[in-house]
C-alpha cells in the first residue's frame, strides 16, 4: 500500500471510484471529516474504467459540490468536465438507411400529458465525459481528505457470520503466473478492514453480485443488461458546426428494432456532441437480443453508415471507443434484503449501477448514482455508533428521494419491451404502473438460432477498437475469464448457435482454437461483462484480474 499508511482498518471503506461511490466520500469528508473513508478502484487512473453517454441531469451534482466545493463553478476543471450544456435535444426514429423523422413533438406531447416518455427530455442537462468527471471528483475527495487508491482490485467481501456483518473486503493478490502459481513479485491481497462497506462497482459489481449471493438478497424480476459501445470521433469543424455544440441525438429504429424480417432488440443509437470538434457515437442493445451471430458493434455500424448519422462524421477519425453494460430491470430487479427490503445488508449498502438504479425512461442513471452515494454517506453519519442499521437508513433515504421516485415511474417499463418486443412493448409501456408485473426471462436464455439479416460487409475491426480503447493486463498473470464446461461448447453450443462468444465480445477475446472455444486473448478484455449475460448456456465466469489491467478511457 502506498504512503506506508495502515489502509488495513477504517472506518469506511467504498469499492468504486465512479460517481456513486466518489459522492459517498465526498459528502461524508464535507459532513463528517472525522470520519476516515478510503476508496478502492481497480483501473489504473481515475475515470480509466468509466464508459457512458453521457447525460448528465446535474441537481445532485450540484447539491454535492455546493456544500463541499464552494466556488466550485468557477474553476477550470467544472468549466471543462461541464462545458456542453444541452440545447438542442433530438430524437429520431430512423427508418431503413436513409430515412429519420424528428419525432421530439411525439416526447414533447408525453411531457404535456405526463407520460412516462416525457421524461426523456433533456432539460437543463450537460452532456458530459463520464471518465473526466469521475476524475474531476476523485480530486474532490481526494481534497477534503479521503484516500482515494487506484490499481487496487477487490476480489472478496468477508461477512462475519457470527455477527452477522461484513468486517472488510479481501483485495486480488498479485504476481501470480498464468497456471497460478507465484512469481518472486507475488504479493497476497491485503485485507481492509471496515466498519462500513459500500459497494459502488458500476454494472454488474463483482463484489456486489458476490454479496448479494453470500447475504441471500432477492431481486424480484432478474436483472436485465444493454450492452452499449461508444465512440469518440473527431470530425472537421464543418460537420461539429452542422451538428452543432450542446446537441445531442437519440435515435430508435433501424438498425435494431425489426431488422428486416426477425426479432426486434431495444435500444437505440445516439450521437452526442463533445468539446472541440468531437462527436460521440454510440449504439446501445438490450441484451435480450435472440440473434446468435449479433454483435452491438455490427448495429454501430449500421447506425454509423445511415444516412442520417454518416453526415456528420463521414471521414473523422476515432479517437477513442470502449464498451459496457447497463443495468436495465429497473425497480423490480433491485436487490434487497427478503425481510426487511434494505438495499445492502447491515453494514453493507449497494449503490448506483451496481443497485440498478437507472432510470430507462430517461436512459440516465448518473444523477440517480450521485444521489445514492449522497444517500449512503447519510446513512453512514447518523448510524456511525449503530452499523448494523446502515442499509436499512439508507434504504429509508433512498426511498424518500428522488431516485425511488423515478424508478417507480419506470417500474414496468422494460420488462414490458421485453415481454412484448419494442414495436409493441413501447406503446404499451405508456399505461405504466397499471399494467402486471410480467414474468422475463434472464437475457442469456433469450439466445435462438436466427441471424443477424444486416450484417455488414465487412467483419468490425476489433483490434483497432481495443487499441483506442488503450486495455492491457499483464501478459503472465491468471486469465480473468473461465469457459466452466469446454464440452458444453463443443456438444451444445458450437453445433447450434456457432459460438456466440466470439461474436459478441466486443474486444475478440474468444476464438475457436482447434477444435475447441477459448478465452484466447484475456489481456484485451473491456471488462463489459457481456460474456458473463449473455453465454447462452451461462457458462462463462469473469473474475477480477490484478488491478490497473483493463481499459484505460481518458474521454469517454
Ligand atoms: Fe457457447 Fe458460451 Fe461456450 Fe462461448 S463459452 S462457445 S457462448 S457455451
Ligand atoms: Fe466484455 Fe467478456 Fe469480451 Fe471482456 S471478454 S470484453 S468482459 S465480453
Amino acid at each position: 500500500m502506498p504512503n506506508n499508511k495502515d489502509y488495513n482498518r477504517v472506518s469506511v471503506l467504498v469499492v468504486g471510484a465512479g460517481p456513486a461511490g466518489l459522492a459517498t466520500a465526498i459528502q461524508l469528508r464535507t459532513t463528517k471529516p472525522e470520519i476516515d473513508v478510503c476508496v478502492v478502484e481497480k483501473s489504473a487512473d481515475l475515470g480509466n474504467h468509466n464508459l457512458s453517454g453521457a447525460v448528465l441531469e446535474a441537481e445532485p451534482l450540484h447539491t454535492l459540490l455546493d456544500s463541499a466545493a464552494p466556488g466550485w463553478q468557477d474553476t477550470d476543471a467544472a468549466k471543462e468536465v461541464l462545458a456542453s450544456k444541452i440545447d438542442k435535444d433530438d430524437i429520431m426514429f430512423l427508418l431503413g438507411k436513409k430515412l429519420a423523422f424528428n419525432i421530439f413533438f411525439a416526447i414533447k406531447l408525453a411531457e404535456i400529458f405526463r407520460l412516462g416518455f416525457g421524461q426523456m427530455i433533456h432539460k437543463g442537462d450537460y452532456s458530459v465525459s463520464i471518465s473526466k468527471l469521475t476524475k474531476w471528483m476523485g480530486r474532490i475527495a481526494k481534497d477534503l481528505g479521503a484516500e482515494v487508491l487506484t490499481g487496487f482490485a477487490a476480489e472478496d467481501i468477508i461477512l462475519d457470520e457470527s455477527s452477522n456483518k461484513a468486517t472488510g473486503v479481501k483485495l486480488v493478490d498479485q504476481g501470480l503466473d498464468k497456471e497460478g502459481n507465484k512469481q518472486p513479485n507475488y504479493v497476497e491481497g491485503e485485507i481492509i478492514n471496515a466498519d462500513f462497506v459500500v459497494l459502488a462497482e458500476g454494472c454488474d459489481g463483482l463484489l456486489t453480485e458476490k454479496f448479494i449471493e453470500k447475504a441471500n438478497l432477492q431481486r424480484q424480476s432478474p436483472q436485465l443488461y444493454s450492452v452499449g459501445v461508444k465512440e469518440l470521433i473527431k470530425v472537421s469543424p464543418e460537420q461539429y458546426n452542422k451538428f452543432t455544440s450542446g446537441r445531442v441525438v437519440h435515435a430508435m429504429g433501424y438498425p435494431i428494432w425489426r431488422p428486416v424480417i426477425g426479432p426486434g432488440m431495444f435500444g437505440g443509437g445516439i450521437v452526442y456532441a463533445g468539446v472541440q470538434d468531437h462527436l460521440s457515437v454510440g449504439m446501445i442493445v438490450g441484451a435480450d437480443w435472440k440473434y446468435c451471430d449479433f454483435n452491438v458493434q455490427d448495429a454501430l455500424t449500421n447506425f454509423k453508415n445511415h444516412r442520417f448519422v454518416k453526415q456528420f462524421i463521414d471521414g473523422g477519425t476515432v479517437v477513442e471507443a470502449g464498451a459496457k453494460m447497463i443495468p436495465e430491470g429497473g425497480y423490480y430487479a433491485i436487490p434487497r434484503e427478503p425481510e426487511t427490503g434494505s438495499i445492502g445488508k447491515g453494514n453493507v449498502m449497494i449503490l448506483g449501477d451496481s443497485a440498478g438504479f437507472v432510470n430507462m425512461l430517461k436512459i440516465k442513471g448518473l444523477h440517480n448514482a450521485i444521489n445514492s452515494g449522497m444517500q449512503a454517506a447519510k446513512a453512514i453519519a447518523e448510524t456511525f455508533n449503530n452499523g448494523q442499521q446502515a442499509a436499512s437508513r439508507y434504504t429509508e433515504l433512498i426511498d424518500r428521494s428522488k431516485v425511488a421516485e423515478e424508478m417507480k415511474s419506470a417500474k414496468n417499463f422494460r420488462q414490458t419491451v421485453a415481454k412484448f418486443g419494442p414495436l409493441q412493448g413501447m406503446p404499451l409501456s405508456v399505461f405504466g404502473g397499471l399494467l402486471p408485473e410480467f414474468k422475463i426471462e434472464k437475457d442469456y436464455e433469450a439466445m435462438t438460432v436466427a441471424r443477424y439479416r444486416l450484417k455488414p460487409n465487412h467483419n468490425f475491426d476489433k483490434d483497432t477498437f481495443t487499441a483506442v480503447a488503450a486495455t492491457e493486463h499483464r501478459e503472465e498473470e491468471p486469465s480473468h475469464l473461465t469457459i466452466l464446461d469446454a464440452d458444453i461448447c463443443r456438444t451444445k453450443c458450437t453445433p447450434v448457435f456457432d459460438s456466440p462468444c466470439i461474436a459478441f465480445c466486443p474486444a475478440g477475446v474468444y476464438e475457436t482454437i482447434g477444435d475447441e472455444v477459448k478465452s484466447a486473448n484475456p489481456s484485451n478484455c473491456l471488462h463489459c461483462k457481456t460474456c458473463q449475460r449473455k453465454c447462452p448456456f451461462d457458462n462463462i465466469r469473469w473474475t477480477v484480474p490484478e488491478g490497473s489491467g483493463g481499459p484505460r478511457y481518458k474521454r469517454m
